[in-house]
């Protein structure tokens, strides 16, 4: 099957993990397990995710930090426009070139208020992920990720608007794009066909949510405008105190879309892990990522 052929060799695949900073030292100390763990798969890169608002602006940086010296991945620190000023944001940038961080995820960040409320841009701030873009190239060479949205971002009226967002980031300088997450394939192939069909060429990278709590995962789709199709939620009816089980359907109906990906040419995947090791990890492994060359250690 699918999943059979997905963990033949992979020489050409790539996976990217995305972690959020942690609050306390023992989520640090998991963090820090699990990057251990998920070591061998030799991820492209990693990215640590910017709180609402820039509430985690000290941690996201400590983290990425941490990475650049204690880890051989190339990290890449999310920032959002929300909250602050250009210069304050400026700032920002410049202190993570100063650390070593060459690749910046840009975003324009939900309303301060909560996903679903109007958005404002500060009024001395960058207003939109592709104002900021811009900006972080004007500060030094980045790489720049930006979002994409196969189910259009809730705010965009209509899919040119959409593609329209997208052309602006990647002429501000992205060079790569990571989706909001998504269950079906055929929403991720019929995004892929609007994207080149509009003759976007940058990668467009899956990104895959491994989230076990089916009700918390429920929730955000609903405020994300993500569609959870019936069969996926009908698999965790019942499972409200079996976290075991939901784990390990995450992992299984992960690896089968990652699969089904695959199978198609897809050769990138970002994993939104959740600073958890074990389903991030049996999905990479699937795909024969801890196969590919020797892994190194974690200082
Ligand atoms: P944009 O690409 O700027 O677009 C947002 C909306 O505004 C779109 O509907 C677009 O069409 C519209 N728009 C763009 N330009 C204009 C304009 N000039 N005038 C009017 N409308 C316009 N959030 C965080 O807070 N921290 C994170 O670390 C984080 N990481 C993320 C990682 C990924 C891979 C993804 C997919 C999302 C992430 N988010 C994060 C969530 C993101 O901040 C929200 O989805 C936010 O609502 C939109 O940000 P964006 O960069 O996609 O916005």
């Amino acid at each position: 099957g699918a999943i059979a052929r997905a963990s033949a060799e992979a020489p050409d695949l790539k996976v990217s993990f995305e972690f959020f900073p942690p609050k306390t030292q023992k989520m640090e100390d998991k963090l820090w397990a699990s990057i251990e763990k998920l070591a061998p798969l030799s991820p492209d890169f990693v990215s640590v995710t910017y709180g609402a608002g820039g509430s985690t602006r000290e941690r996201t940086h400590r983290t990425v930090a941490r990475m650049v010296e204690e880890t051989p991945f190339a990290p890449a620190a999310h920032l959002t426009c929300v909250g602050a000023s250009r210069a304050e944001i400026d700032e920002v940038a410049q202190a993570y070139w100063d650390a070593g961080v060459r690749h910046i995820v840009a975003l324009r960040g939900d309303p301060p208020n909560g996903i679903g409320e109007p958005y404002a841009p500060h009024p001395d701030g960058y207003a939109y992920a592709n104002d900021l873009t811009e900006g972080l190239k004007k500060i030094a060479d980045f790489e720049v990720s930006v979002s994409a949205y196969p189910e259009q971002h809730p705010e965009s009226s209509n899919w040119s608007v959409e593609i329209d967002n997208l052309k602006r980031k990647i002429d501000s300088g992205a060079t790569r794009a990571i989706t909001q997450f998504f269950f079906s394939p055929d929403v991720f192939w019929r995004f892929q066909d609007r994207v080149l069909d509009a003759g976007i060429s940058i990668p467009i990278v899956p990104g895959l949510m491994l989230q076990p709590n089916f009700n918390g995962l429920a929730r955000m789709s609903k405020m994300c405008g993500v569609s959870v199709p019936a069969w996926y939620a009908g698999l965790f009816d019942g499972l409200d105190n079996d976290p075991t089980t939901r784990d390990m359907l995450t992992a299984t109906l992960a690896a089968e879309l990652t699969a089904e990906l695959r199978d198609r040419g897809v050769d990138h995947f970002h994993l939104y892990t959740l600073n958890r090791a074990e389903i991030a990890s049996s999905v990479g492994r699937i795909l024969g990522l801890h196969q590919r060359q020797k892994p190194e250690s974690v200082a």
